[in-house]
């Protein structure tokens, strides 16, 4: 099926931890930089991005020099809270370098779930777009409990998709899209290049636990890409290491998986 993007105006970009860090779990500094200039290059086209990012542990983790991130909860939540600050830190200086504004978004599900939050949050990206600065949206993991967690950014990143009217949100992952099995436990796995049936959903197996770094796994993008598609809003998931995959998707190349948006 042919893509074509070229109308598209506002964008989701969402990135997973995996594609943000080594596997070492170091912070990825020149995609994350790349990432970054790629987003102030489609503001100067006149587009409206938004980025859902991932990473807050692993930058905390990496700002007090800890061989791991904790096993407890609230080990996790306060790595979150150095490393939130610690990767906004990164992102405004990035974004400076190309002349853009970073703001910061932290959201837990009853944002979503409240009419009224909903429509502060719609105001406040507008406004945001209004100045030309990028949101970055990131759950808010140092005060989530099970209750009001969203668990996941792939789902957050819909959620986000949908409550912005955005024409298109892109999954920025470690792999090149949805396979028919893991590609990683399966040589002989074949990427999905195009889904069109939203409501019998994609047949794939899949290894049910995300990767060492990732929480989602690829369950998450399929079911954060259908919600979307099925609102309306192309969905893209794709390779970050291509550092080129942002303007190659935008091209209409055939790249990732693409869940074709339900006609509105
Ligand atoms: P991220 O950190 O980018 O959100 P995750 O690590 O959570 O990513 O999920 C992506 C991983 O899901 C891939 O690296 C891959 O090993 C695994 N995976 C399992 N089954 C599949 C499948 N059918 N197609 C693609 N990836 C799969």
């Amino acid at each position: 099926m042919k893509r074509d993007f070229s109308a598209v105006k506002r964008i989701v970009i969402k990135v997973g931890t995996s594609s943000l860090t080594y596997p070492n779990g170091k912070l990825n500094l020149h995609r994350i930089d790349r990432l970054s200039r790629d987003l102030c290059d489609l503001e100067n086209q006149g587009k409206e991005v938004v980025l859902v990012s991932s990473g807050a542990i692993a930058a905390g983790v990496n700002r007090l020099h800890l061989p791991k991130k904790p096993d407890y909860v609230s080990g996790r939540q306060a790595m979150a809270c150095v490393g939130q600050s610690a990767l906004m830190e990164i992102y405004n200086k990035c974004f400076a370098d190309y002349g853009y504004n970073a703001g910061q978004l932290l959201l837990t599900k009853v944002v979503f779930d409240n009419p009224e939050m909903k429509q502060n949050f719609q105001n406040t990206i507008d406004e945001m777009m209004h100045y030309n600065v990028i949101p970055v949206i990131n759950e808010n993991d140092s005060i989530s409990v099970d209750e009001i967690k969203l668990g996941d950014n792939d789902n957050l990143s819909s959620l986000v998709a949908r409550l912005v009217n955005a024409d298109l949100l892109i999954l920025l992952s470690d792999i090149d899209g949805v396979y028919d099995k893991d590609p990683k436990e399966h040589d002989d796995a074949k990427l999905i290049s195009t889904v069109t049936d939203l409501e019998n959903g994609v047949k794939c197996e899949a290894n049910a636990k995300a990767s060492l770094l990732g929480t989602g796994g690829i369950y998450t993008k399929i079911t954060a890409c259908t919600n979307a598609a099925k609102a309306g809003i192309d969905a893209v998931v794709a390779n970050s290491q291509n550092l080129n995959v942002i303007y190659d998707i935008l091209e209409g190349q055939k790249v990732g998986t693409y869940f074709v948006g339900a006609k509105k």
